[in-house]
């Protein structure tokens, strides 16, 4: 199974990915996780991703295309997986469409995630990832288990990411509106394009999800 998570930053894609990555056995892949490991390599390609996200711009369609056509082609991402992310602009959900038919796959759902602006301000402004495998957390709708420490990896560290500061949202939330909303309609008119409501919390937009996706399927 194939599964697109769309939604504005911070509307839950990545805290609703993991969960699923877990019951039904799909690899989670996000586009920002991935680019922010190329950023901590200090590389040169990193150091000019690095400025561009922080400002809450979109990396160029070129590179992100190509790191993501070559994480789909890898043996863990044979039963499946839940693209986080990505695609994020026209040219990739084009590009998209293309390596998947290449490949012989299929889109089976494609899942809006929609959340209020101001729902969203308060997530992303008390948003802290873990440092080491970026699960996401909130300083009050989603302690870790233990106090401090990661659930997902038992890491101790944690980060404010640079571009949840105000400026950053709002330059983010523009782009989503400009370059991603227009991906939409072409899902929509394929009757693969389901909404959910994220105002919900988190448990439930988890069930609302599962609806969607149907029961597990036996190993
Ligand atoms: P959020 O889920 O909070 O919107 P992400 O972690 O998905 O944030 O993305 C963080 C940043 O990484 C984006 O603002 C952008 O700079 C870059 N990025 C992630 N995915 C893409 C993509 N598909 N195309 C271009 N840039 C991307
Ligand atoms: P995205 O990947 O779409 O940017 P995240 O999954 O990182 O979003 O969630 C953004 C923030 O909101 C995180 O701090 C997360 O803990 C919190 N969060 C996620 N889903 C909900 C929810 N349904 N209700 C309240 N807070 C949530
Ligand atoms: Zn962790």
């Amino acid at each position: 199974m194939n599964v697109i998570l769309l939604g504005p930053p911070g509307s839950g894609k990545g805290t609703q990915a993991k969960r699923l990555e877990e019951r039904y056995g799909i690899r989670h892949l996000a586009t920002g996780d991935m680019f922010r490991a190329v950023t901590a390599s200090g590389s040169e390609l990193g150091l000019r991703v690095k400025s561009i996200m922080d400002s809450g711009q979109l990396v160029p369609d070129d590179i992100t295309i190509e790191m993501l056509a070559a994480r789909i082609g890898e043996p863990d991402c044979r039963g499946g997986f839940i693209l986080d992310g990505f695609p994020r602009t026209v040219p990739q959900a084009e590009a998209l469409d293309a390596m998947l038919a290449q490949r012989h796959l299929g889109l089976n759902h494609v899942i809006l995630i929609e959340v209020d602006d101001a729902a969203l301000i308060d997530r992303l402004s008390g948003r802290f990832t873990c440092a080491r495998c970026g699960a996401s957390y909130h300083e009050r709708y989603n302690r870790p288990r233990f106090e401090g420490v990661c659930d997902v990896c038992g890491s101790r560290e944690f980060i404010h990411r640079l571009d949840d500061r105000p400026e950053a949202v709002a330059a983010r939330f523009q782009v989503y509106r400009r370059q991603t909303e227009p991906i939409l309609p072409s899902y929509r008119e394929r009757g693969i394009l389901r909404v959910v409501d994220g105002m919900a919390g988190i448990d439930e937009v988890t069930q609302q999800i599962e609806m969607i996706l149907g029961p597990v399927s036996p190993a």
